[in-house]
């Protein structure tokens, strides 16, 4: 059933903001996605943008080509740059709001050379992704590229156990999907979706085409392929149900998985 808005007014007026009853009406509310016909795409900094033209001319194709027919949300990630720094500020005894930081300066960068690679096609690099003319650039390109870091920067949550911040591009790009709405999040790395085990070092590692985040964390596989506070957003999550996980390395996945095609691993919420 559908709350009206003067019954959820009522329990937001007299209720505390965890109260049972007003969680469910707050649950109950009509849906609503802000950009459900736009797809959210990362590009991996470490696994994609670091392995520079042969890896990014392909992918600037596969995009000025996907636009016409998609609306696209392009996250970059940080990648080699950002761990020598996460390194070097570690080092210095430096906090994760400090390194959090850092790695958006990174993120940052190779959006500004994503953009640079698009501009003649009329798409653009914009800060601070949080809608600004997003909605008016999509209407008008059908693309844009943000920069994946979420902006906590000296509010990163610290994880316990290390200063590397947990949140970074995995969880800004997903937690923009999610925000808005979105159709579809695609993370766009260099090996063909999630294994067993790195394949990079384990030579007998399996490939698993589809897997749900309770049967992941079963399998001790949180922390490998995305940032492992991801499967948590993912599980939590009320539009995105669901990310793939796809070899950018491969000519045409990308528009396959933009297509609803199932070409690397799926990831769901349950
Ligand atoms: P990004 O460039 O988007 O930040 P990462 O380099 O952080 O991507 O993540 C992708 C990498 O994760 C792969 O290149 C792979 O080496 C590594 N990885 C670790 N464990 C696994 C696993 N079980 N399955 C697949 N990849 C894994
Ligand atoms: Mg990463």
């Amino acid at each position: 059933m559908s709350q009206t808005t003067a019954e959820l007014e009522a329990l937001l007026m007299q209720r505390s903001l965890t109260d049972p009853a007003l969680l469910q009406a707050a649950e109950n509310a009509a849906d609503f996605r802000i950009l459900p016909d736009a797809s959210v795409i990362k590009i991996g900094g470490q696994s994609v943008i670091d392995r520079g033209r042969a890896a990014v001319y392909p992918l600037v194709d596969e995009i000025v080509a996907a636009r016409r027919v998609h609306k696209l949300l392009i996250g970059t990630g940080a990648g080699t740059r950002a761990r020598h720094l996460y390194s070097i500020a570690a080092g210095l005894g430096l906090p994760a709001g400090v390194l959090s930081q850092l790695g958006a300066s990174v993120a940052d960068q190779n959006a500004a050379m994503l953009g640079q690679l698009l501009a003649k096609h009329g798409i653009s690099a914009v800060e601070g992704a949080g809608l600004s003319a997003v909605p008016l650039y999509l209407a008008e390109v059908s693309a844009v590229v943000f920069s994946g870091m979420p902006p906590y920067n000296l509010w990163m949550r610290p994880a316990a156990e290390s200063v590397i911040p947990p949140y970074r591009t995995d969880a800004g790009c997903f937690l923009l999907a999610e925000q808005f709405g979105c159709k579809a999040m695609i993370y766009v790395k260099d090996e063909n979706g999630l294994y067993t085990a790195n394949p990079k070092t384990a030579t007998d590692a399996k490939f698993i085409a589809r897997i749900s985040v309770d049967e992941m964390k079963a399998q001790g596989l949180h922390d490998s392929i995305l940032e492992f506070p991801v499967l948590d957003l993912l599980k939590a999550a009320r539009h995105i149900r669901q990310v793939q996980v796809v070899n950018g390395l491969v000519p045409g996945n990308l528009t396959r998985a933009l297509a609803g095609e199932h070409v690397g691993t799926i990831i769901t919420a349950d």
